[in-house]
């Protein structure tokens, strides 16, 4: 048998992907009553058992997913932060596959494989409360990857014990990370990042975090002939309250799997699938012994996460200070803020870094040389309503350098998706190119309006005025 998987194998695990994958999910944010439906259908089949181990401090029930028959305990969580569920998705996926039939002989030899060697059990969204807010920390305000030896949400308790009672021989740890981690110095992103976490500050390498190590180097050679240079090592720093440092110490080889960001994948479904490739293929590795062909050197080489990227860079605008013309680039970050409506969030969009961005990446990258970059007005008229100013032509507003209005009666909201922000009597509109500045920006080529950003989202003037974002309501 080979080192990793074929890549025949691989190519059928790509293409069959959406054969295999749960379809009633599609997006990042979904709750605990979204997926306990979909952990009983899977329980439902006469290979998985589906077990209540618990209840969180909310009182949702935390369950167990197992499958196999074979002597090596394998045990996955996801989602001890709430708003980290990619992997969440991905499990149901890698149970959806181990028990499909009829996926031809390669993909039912892996299967098998699989199942005879290895017991697998795992813990979907270990922290459903924090899931039901999609935010890091539990309701009360701990964060659960800093409870492990304290233990004092009741999931964290549930974990140990599980993996107690399993003596679970390996651990996949499963999260998210910020989409603006890099690739070493490279401009890509790191789709995923990996670590083998060290139980001890002198990062001590013995055999269990060893083998950590190599299934991270195997999975990692599967992973470059599906997205080439999209692979990065999570810091190795020692964090002494950690669930994977302590369950590395607890004696089960563990290994983190953060899902980071990959352009024009918002919901993180093509990170997913990614995710799910992830799980097979350690699966097998471990099943096979097959990741013992890698060593503790080529996980070394695995470039590490460096926060290099921002949402859009645009490069070498001119910006006139007193007498000055003063080139830089600015970088613009966009940023989810959680609401309680439908749409369960909206966008913030800032200035995040400007100045000599040579060292840094765009997921979008925009050329602004020869651009003068104006921060964004109000306009000084007073509108009764924000229906009054349909009227008012918003290219027009925007081209005269205004990217907010005033009106007298604002609307509730915290945002609209109307191409200018909407200002209060009394209110300011931020807007510059110092950081933390909210993104509201003009950029001319002489007195021609070329780019408009209003909060953060950018509006190219001479392709159609494409606007798919949200604007502010500033009270
Ligand atoms: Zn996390």
């Amino acid at each position: 048998m080979s080192g990793s998987l074929d890549e025949a194998v691989i190519r059928q695990l790509v293409a069959r992907y959406e054969d295999y994958k749960e379809p009633a999910l599609t997006r990042r944010r979904f709750k605990h009553h979204d997926l306990v439906p979909l952990l009983e259908k899977l329980g439902a089949h006469p290979a998985v058992t589906l077990t209540r181990e618990g209840e969180s401090a909310e009182g949702r029930g935390l369950f167990r997913l197992s499958i196999g028959t074979g002597d090596i305990p394998v045990l996955m969580w996801s989602q001890m932060h709430g708003d980290e569920a990619t992997a969440t998705l991905a499990l149901l996926d890698l149970f959806r596959f181990l028990t499909a039939d009829g996926m031809g002989a390669d993909l039912s030899g892996l299967q098998t494989g699989i199942l005879q060697q290895i017991t697998l059990h795992a813990i979907p969204m270990l922290n459903p409360d924090a899931a039901e807010r999609f935010q890091r920390h539990t309701p009360y305000g701990v964060d659960m990857n800093r409870d492990a030896v304290q233990r004092q949400c009741p999931e964290s308790r549930l974990l140990k014990r599980i993996r107690d009672e399993l003596q679970a021989e390996y651990g996949f740890n499963l999260h998210d990370q910020s989409t603006r981690y890099s690739v070493g110095e490279s401009p890509k992103s790191a789709i995923i990042s990996f670590l083998a976490p060290p139980f001890d500050a002198q990062r001590t390498i013995d055999p269990k975090r060893e083998r950590s190590m190599q299934l991270i180097a195997g999975v990692n050679g599967m992973l470059q002939q599906v997205i080439p240079g999209h692979v990065a090592a999570y810091s190795d720093e020692f964090e002494p309250r950690a669930f994977g440092d302590n369950m590395q110490k607890w004696g089960t080889s563990t290994v983190l799997v953060e899902s980071g960001g990959k352009k024009d994948d918002p919901e993180k479904q093509f990170i997913r699938k990614i995710n799910g490739l992830i799980l097979i293929t350690s699966l097998h590795l471990i099943a096979s012994e097959t990741f013992q062909k890698w060593s503790v050197a080529d996980y070394d080489a695995i470039p590490p996460n460096k926060l290099r990227l921002f949402d859009t860079v645009f490069r070498g605008a001119s910006l006139r200070y007193k007498e000055e013309e003063v080139r830089m680039d600015i970088g613009i970050n966009r940023t989810e803020i959680n609401t309680d409506d439908a749409a369960g969030y909206y966008i913030h969009g800032i200035v995040a870094e400007s100045g000599d961005l040579s060292t840094f990446n765009g997921y979008e990258e925009i050329d602004a040389g020869g651009l003068r970059v104006v921060p964004g007005e109000v306009f000084p008229e007073l509108f009764e309503t924000v229906e009054g100013l349909q009227a008012a032509d918003p290219q027009k507003l925007l081209q005269q350098g205004y990217t907010a209005i005033r009106v007298r009666h604002l609307p509730e909201k915290t945002h609209t998706d109307l191409p200018y922000n909407i200002v209060s009597i009394g209110g300011t509109q931020p807007a510059g190119t110092f950081p933390d500045s909210d993104a509201n920006l003009l950029f001319y080529r002489d007195d021609h309006l070329i780019y408009a950003v209003i909060n953060g989202f950018v509006i190219d003037i001479l392709n159609g005025w494409q606007w798919d974002g949200n604007s502010l309501v500033y009270h």
